[in-house]
C-alpha cells in the first residue's frame, strides 16, 4: 500500500478507493511529536472511536468501511475508510472554556467572533456549547480561531452550516453519554470530509483523549486544576520540563509514560464500559 500521509498521530495508507488509517503510538504536544511512544495508545485510539462512530451513527454518517479488513500487522490499530475529500477546518465544540480556547478568550474576551461574559475562570462552564472552528494547519504550525464568516468561505455557506450543527451534535451527544459516566467533556474536535457524491461525513477520530478534553466530573472546579485523561498531563509535563516547546520534543520520562497510557486505558474503559484487553 501507498502511504499517502503521515499526520502527527496516524499513517495513512491508499488502498483502491479506501484509506487504511493506522493509529500509531506517537504522541504529539504543541503540534510537536515526542520522541517516545506511549505503548497501547494507537489501539484505544481506534478502539474508542470505532465504539463512538456506533453510538453517533444515527446523527451522523461516518467514514468507517472495516475495523476488521485491514493489513494483519495494523489489526488492532487500523481501521478501513472511505477516502473523503476533507474540509480544511478544524470543527470544534466547546462546553467548557479552558486550553486555546481560555487563552484566546482571556487575551480579547471573544472566541471565534463571539464575545463572552467577563470574568470566566479556566475550566468555566459556557452557557451553551459553543462551536469554535479553526484553521487547519499545516504540520508544523498551529493552527488558529476563525470565525463562523470565515468557515462559510472556506467551505460555502451551507456546508459550514451543516458542520456547527453536526459538531454540536456530535459534542452534545458524548457530553451526555459522558455525563452518566461521571466524565465531564470539556471540548472536542472532529473533522469532516465529503464523498464523491456529496456527502457530508464524519472522519478522522471522535471524542478520544486526542481530539477532546476528559475530566472527572468530581473533580471539576472552575479556576482549576484539571485532572483529565487525555494528553494534558504530558502537556502539564513537557512545560514543566523547561522544554521551549520547538521541535524536537523532549523523551518522556518513563513514569510518564506509564500514568498516561494508563490514563488513555481509564477513559476507554470508564466511557464504553468495556474492559481494555
Ligand atoms: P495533520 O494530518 O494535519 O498533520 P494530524 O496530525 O491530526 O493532522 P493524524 O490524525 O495523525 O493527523 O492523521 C490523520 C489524517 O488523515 C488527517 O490529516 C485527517 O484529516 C486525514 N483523514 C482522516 N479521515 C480521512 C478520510 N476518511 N479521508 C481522507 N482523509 C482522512
Ligand atoms: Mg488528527
Amino acid at each position: 500500500m501507498e502511504l499517502v500521509h503521515q499526520g502527527k498521530v496516524r499513517d495513512v495508507y491508499a488502498d483502491g478507493d479506501d484509506l487504511i488509517l493506522v493509529a500509531s503510538d506517537r504522541v504529539s504536544v504543541f503540534d510537536v511529536i515526542l520522541p517516545t511512544p506511549i505503548p497501547d495508545k494507537g489501539r484505544v485510539l481506534t478502539a474508542l472511536s470505532l465504539w463512538w462512530f456506533d453510538q453517533l451513527a444515527d446523527l451522523v454518517p461516518n467514514h468507517v468501511v472495516s475495523a476488521t479488513d485491514v493489513p494483519v500487522e495494523f489489526a488492532g490499530r487500523a481501521v478501513r475508510v472511505r477516502r473523503l475529500e476533507m474540509l480544511k477546518v478544524e470543527a470544534i465544540a466547546r462546553g467548557y472554556l479552558t486550553g486555546s480556547g481560555y487563552a484566546e478568550y482571556a487575551a480579547t474576551g471573544q472566541l471565534c467572533g463571539i464575545q463572552l461574559p467577563a470574568g470566566l475562570l479556566d475550566g468555566a462552564q459556557l452557557s451553551e456549547p459553543l462551536f469554535t472552528p479553526t484553521t487547519k494547519a499545516p504540520l508544523g504550525e498551529h493552527d488558529e480561531f476563525i470565525d463562523f464568516a470565515e468557515v462559510e468561505k472556506t467551505v460555502g455557506a451551507e456546508t459550514a452550516g451543516a458542520v456547527r450543527d453536526l459538531t454540536l451534535a456530535v459534542y452534545r451527544r458524548g457530553a451526555e453519554l459522558a455525563a452518566e459516566r461521571g466524565i465531564v467533556v470539556a471540548d472536542t474536535k472532529v473533522e469532516f470530509g465529503h464523498t464523491p457524491d456529496g456527502t457530508l461525513m464524519l472522519a478522522d477520530e471522535v471524542l478520544t483523549p486526542d481530539s477532546s478534553r476528559f475530566w472527572p466530573a468530581d473533580q471539576w472546579k472552575p479556576g482549576g486544576p484539571h485532572f483529565s485523561f487525555d494528553k494534558q498531563y504530558v502537556r502539564d509535563w513537557a512545560k514543566g520540563s523547561g522544554w521551549d516547546k520547538t521541535d524536537p520534543g523532549p523523551e518522556l520520562p518513563a513514569e510518564v509514560v506509564e500514568v498516561t497510557r494508563q490514563r488513555y486505558v481509564d477513559v476507554y474503559e470508564r466511557i464504553t464500559g468495556l474492559t481494555w484487553a
